[in-house]
């Protein structure tokens, strides 16, 4: 089995990083409780230079912050738009852009859940367990507007889930009882300056 998926398709060899990165500048990472991460984002209608350099700086900024995922929200636009570099379970790199993606109703009967820990670059240095389905369906765009479906199973599945639930206004955290969010804010708390110095630190060595 091919080992690296390039917008859903298999391809021989792929740089450690996205050439996009390249291209990219970073921008800063909103945080919970700001207001564009929390409400669905508006659709992308525009397709052109403008779009694919926003994918080039999300593709920057999310492995500045050693991101699998990264919503457009994240960086401060209301489009609907993700970016992933992600392994799934079985040993497989998955690396793309998704565009007005919609997850796939899985049938309950099919599905099964599966917990995992899970975290996100607009809560810094919380990592929690979250139940997810197994496997995930989205359907979309890619940046020149032609229609994309990207499948994923185990932990790239759930960077599917989380990144369209970023686009539709929600973060990992509205799916965890009022207990752990407070646990997941006091890790916040605890962590949050030191994954901003490896941001820094990150954010020099990629640039230079
Ligand atoms: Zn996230």
């Amino acid at each position: 089995m091919p080992s690296v998926f390039v917008q859903g398709r298999p391809v021989d060899s792929y740089p450690p990083l996205a050439p996009d990165a390249r291209r990219g500048s970073v921008r800063r990472i909103t945080e919970v409780g700001e207001g564009v991460l929390h409400k669905p984002c508006r659709d992308v209608t525009e397709f052109g230079p403008d779009l694919a350099a926003l994918i080039d700086d999300m593709f920057l900024t999310m492995y500045v912050a050693e991101g699998a995922g990264l919503a457009a929200n994240q960086v401060g636009v209301d489009l609907r738009l993700f970016v992933y570099d992600c392994p799934d379970d079985d040993g497989v790199r998955h690396v793309g852009h998704i565009v007005n993606a919609v997850l796939d109703p899985l049938p309950p009967a099919g599905r099964r859940l599966l917990d995992d820990n899970e975290g996100c670059l607009s809560v810094p240095g919380a990592v929690m367990d979250v139940p997810r389905p197994d496997r995930a369906v989205v359907r979309g765009l890619d940046k020149d507007g032609e229609p994309l479906v990207i499948e994923g199973t185990g932990y790239f599945a759930r960077c599917l889930a989380h990144e369209t639930d970023h686009v539709n206004g929600q973060v990992y955290l509205d799916r965890l009882s009022k207990r752990e969010r407070k646990d997941a804010l006091r890790q916040v708390a605890d962590r949050r300056e030191e994954v901003f110095a490896r941001r820094a630190a990150n954010t020099a060595a990629l640039s230079g």
